[in-house]
């Protein structure tokens, strides 16, 4: 085969980057611009403000950070660009992507400004001076008001999933932290979507925006064509219950059953573990470790079922989902493609669930009217293994108390779990550092003896406390 062409209109080489730049962007194997960035780069580069519609996985973090690292002056030690963003997931990975990007440059400082951390550390690195500050709306304004951050330098704000942060309840945040910022600055507005407040946001602080729009729209280009959307339809009173026969049914090893509530989130969660399921729920009123422990137990295949909000779910970045399970059908039918989207990535078979009931009808009909396409409707009582036993999952997650602090790292987790207690590599999957706790997943048929000889050795020379995520109390 041959490869493909590369088409000159999308090259980096047109575009007024430095050759640093362009050479890390070759060495990135960036060689091509994605359809965002061919329509927002040569704009956002010659300073306009912009309002772009782009969703995860477009390349916009790259569009917006080429653009403010092109404005930056790396001999100043002053906050010049701020990228607000609605999530810390999403937030560590717009601060990764702008520090690959940053290594054409000398010695670029991007902070992370996030909920969930200590304020001290980050107030200390903000008085070491950086030059790009990365942050969610709440921690920002706690820094702007104690006075560790000081916009007055900033030549570039950015935005990033703005129509989610003013889901999360953010507008009256972004425009005081507007307000702070130098009138002549660059603001650049990435959203996926067009609630009101966009225009309303745009109106009290952008100048003259220019809007950058994908010919034929984004949302529908969005749903992958080897996606499956199976309707099925159900009674108030049988939703959840159908979730569980779905699951036994159809066994996907990885699944994100969305709920518009978190009050649904929790109802769930509870029939399904209550039937033997490995399910977790991840909605906004868990504290930030919670969160984090839930989405490394559904990473390294511990869980099996993420029960989740819309707003919970954003920003993450989760490979090989193999199934979303619309619980209810959403009202918002852009946010419907997006949770489809979720599935079916790099070319892989996707599954798309959703449960209706009579009243959702006409959601189903404007989700159909925007994708040009039809759901496939089928009878639960028609599955045939709806009765199965519920799909474990393959791994288990053991806890140990101690992290980044104690200087662990998942060399020494590995080592001490094929060296003196005797499991195999392959026994061991995904091992997450985090400040105070390490998390290793093994398989789930040793994760009790693995837990226990764990204790019993030494991990860096010290003994540590281990124990089973599943033993820990539930969390809701
Ligand atoms: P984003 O939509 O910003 O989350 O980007 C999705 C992924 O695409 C990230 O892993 C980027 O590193 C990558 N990416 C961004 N721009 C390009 C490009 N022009 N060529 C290849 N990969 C890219």
């Amino acid at each position: 085969m041959n490869a493909p062409t590369p088409d000159s209109k999308l090259s980096f080489a047109q575009l007024p980057l430095s050759a640093a730049m362009q050479a890390n962007l070759a060495q990135l194997g960036y060689t091509q611009m994605t359809p965002i960035q061919a329509a927002s780069l040569p704009l956002a580069l010659e300073g306009q403000d912009l309002i772009a519609q782009a969703q995860t996985g477009s390349g916009k973090t790259a569009a917006f950070a080429l653009a403010l690292l092109h404005r930056l002056d790396a001999s100043r030690f002053d906050v010049q660009a701020l990228v607000l963003c609605p999530t810390r997931e999403l937030a560590d990975q717009v601060t990764q992507e702008i520090r690959r990007l940053a290594r054409a440059a000398d010695n670029i400082k991007v902070l992370t400004l996030c909920g969930g951390s200590p304020m001290k550390p980050q107030m200390e690195s903000l008085g070491f001076g950086c030059h790009i500050a990365v942050g969610t709306p709440g921690r920002v304004m706690d820094h702007l008001e104690r006075g560790s951050l000081n916009l007055g330098a900033l030549s570039t704000l950015v935005l990033d999933e703005a129509d989610r942060m003013l889901d999360m309840g953010f507008f009256d945040d972004i425009v005081t932290v507007a307000r702070q910022c130098p009138k002549k600055r660059q603001t650049l507005l990435f959203s996926a979507t067009y609630p009101e407040g966009i225009a309303k946001l745009s109106s009290q602080f952008m100048r003259e925006p220019k809007e950058v729009k994908l010919a034929g729209g984004a949302s529908a280009s969005q749903a992958p064509a080897q996606i499956e959307q199976i309707a099925f339809e159900v009674s108030e009173g049988e939703r959840l219950h159908a979730v569980s026969q779905l699951l036994r049914h159809f066994r996907p090893a990885s699944t994100i059953a969305f709920c518009n509530t978190k009050q649904q989130c929790r109802d769930l969660v509870d029939v399904l573990n209550g039937q033997g399921f490995v399910a977790m729920a991840l909605h906004g009123d868990l504290e930030q470790r919670e969160r984090d422990q839930v989405l490394i137990q559904f990473a390294n295949r511990s869980c099996s079922v993420l029960v989740a909000t819309d707003v919970a779910a954003r920003g993450l970045d989760i490979a090989q989902l193999e199934c979303v399970i619309n619980v209810e059908v959403t009202p918002d039918t852009e946010v419907h493609v997006h949770r489809i989207g979720r599935t079916g990535r790099a070319g892989a078979q996707g599954l798309a669930l959703s449960l209706a009931s009579l009243d959702e009808m006409g959601r189903i009909g404007r989700i159909e009217q925007l994708l040009g396409r039809e759901f496939v409707w089928q009878k639960l009582d028609s599955l045939k293994d709806a009765d199965g036993a519920p799909l474990q999952p393959a791994m288990d997650t053991l806890q140990i108390l101690g992290g980044r602090k104690e200087k662990i790292r998942p060399g020494d987790i590995l080592g001490a779990l094929t060296g003196e207690a005797g499991f195999k590599f392959e026994q061991v999957g995904k091992i997450n550092i985090t400040e105070f706790h390490s998390y290793v997943a093994v398989e789930r048929s040793i994760a009790r003896e693995a837990a226990r000889r764990l204790s019993e050795g030494k991990l860096k020379g010290r003994k540590v406390k281990v124990r089973r995520m599943a033993d820990l109390s539930k969390l809701d």
